[in-house]
């Protein structure tokens, strides 16, 4: 059928799995393990139906006026959408058009490479070190763009903001975007590169540190004139992404700044226990900035530990890609869930 070839081909990004029984200890997609500010229960109470009537505010000004006082930038430095998913992928339309390669690391957010398959853009991948660390000097080669999270996924680890500096400072010809998903988690933000430099774009989300993954909301910071390249883009794509009551939860979200702040401490105490009892069960884990952690046993493949750990309704990530399959990406739950993961893990390996 003539009409086959024209039709665009891709291979997906797969998300981890959002099982729906009950029960299950869900470690596997980096959620916050605690609710959101009692704030945005209050709002979505009380959020008037009748208002569905209408269109939303295609710009989410509200939304974005309380992000930009809470980063002390200006209404027109901040992009709202679906996600960062959403304001990654108005990124890659916006900023790589090139036809250099984007530069991004071997081992990372497996949707870069789907985003660039997608849009047609040509990527390089660049090997992490030995010890999963981005190789900052690997940079300076000829690119399109250049995207990373910081702290990297699913890896955890950090790289300090004078490394990503320099990887900013010898590429100013093209865009720099850093994926701080997980940078509340202990990370220090290149927010402040925003001004420093022209090229570059930091994008968040509220999915982990603000308890907001069912909510949809990232957001992308950078100077006035690279928003208005994004806003323009999005614009041509579709004009409102976010809806009315994730804009009105939205806003209450980043206002309860003492309700985030005692989240994200918590899991950061939990991280460190759980890391010290990984160790003690003679894991190899990464020191990591993020709400989860990347770990390997010496003697019980990663496939393996998954697939028991399926059995025993406790969901944490594992890839079958080369250096990482030996790996299980663990995300940071309550205090509790952690503890019957040890419990889980401590029979498995004691009755080897
Ligand atoms: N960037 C990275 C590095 C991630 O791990 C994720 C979570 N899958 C995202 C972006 C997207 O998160 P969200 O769309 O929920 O903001």
């Amino acid at each position: 059928m003539g009409f086959e070839d024209n039709i665009r081909r891709v291979i997906p990004y797969v998300p981890g799995e959002q099982p729906q029984s009950r029960g299950t200890i869900k470690l596997n997609t980096n959620e916050n393990p605690y609710p959101p500010s009692p704030r945005v229960k209050k709002v979505l109470e009380e959020f008037d139906a009748d208002a569905l009537r209408l269109y939303p505010d295609p710009a989410a000004l509200r939304l974005v006026k309380a992000i930009a006082d809470r980063y002390g930038l200006k209404e027109e430095e901040v992009f709202v959408g679906v996600g960062s998913d959403d304001v990654l992928a108005m990124c890659f339309l916006t900023f790589f058009n090139s036809g250099k390669p984007l530069l991004f690391p071997d081992i990372t957010y497996s949707f870069y490479d789907v985003w660039a398959a997608l849009f047609r853009i040509p990527y390089l991948a660049l090997p992490l070190d030995d010890e999963f660390r981005i190789v900052p000097g690997d940079f300076r080669r000829e690119n399109g763009g250049i995207i990373f999270p910081n702290p990297n996924a699913p890896t955890g680890v950090l790289l300090p903001l004078d490394a990503v500096r320099e990887i900013v400072r010898n590429n100013q010809e093209s865009i720099v975007i850093i994926d701080e998903a997980y940078i509340d988690f202990g990370g220090e933000s290149a927010l402040p590169l925003i001004h420093e430099y022209e090229n570059v774009v930091v994008v968040q989300t509220f999915s982990k540190s603000r308890s907001g993954a069912g909510l949809r909301i990232g957001y992308a910071m950078s100077n006035a004139h690279l928003i208005r390249a994004l806003n323009d883009v999005k614009y041509s794509f579709n004009s409102y992404t976010m809806n009315s009551p994730t804009i009105a939860a939205g806003v209450e979200c980043v206002l309860d700044e003492e309700h985030f702040r005692a989240s994200v401490e918590r899991i950061k105490a939990t991280r460190e226990r759980a890391a010290a009892v990984f160790g003690q069960l003679g894991f190899h884990v990464l020191p990591s900035a993020a709400n989860f952690l990347f770990v390997s046993h010496p003697s019980v493949s990663g496939k393996e530990l998954f697939d028991y750990l399926k059995s025993r309704n406790i969901y944490v990530r594992w890839w079958d890609k080369a250096r990482i399959r030996n790996y299980l990406r663990i995300t940071i739950g309550t205090e509790e869930q952690m503890d019957a993961l040890f419990g889980a893990l401590k029979e498995y390996l004691w009755n080897q």
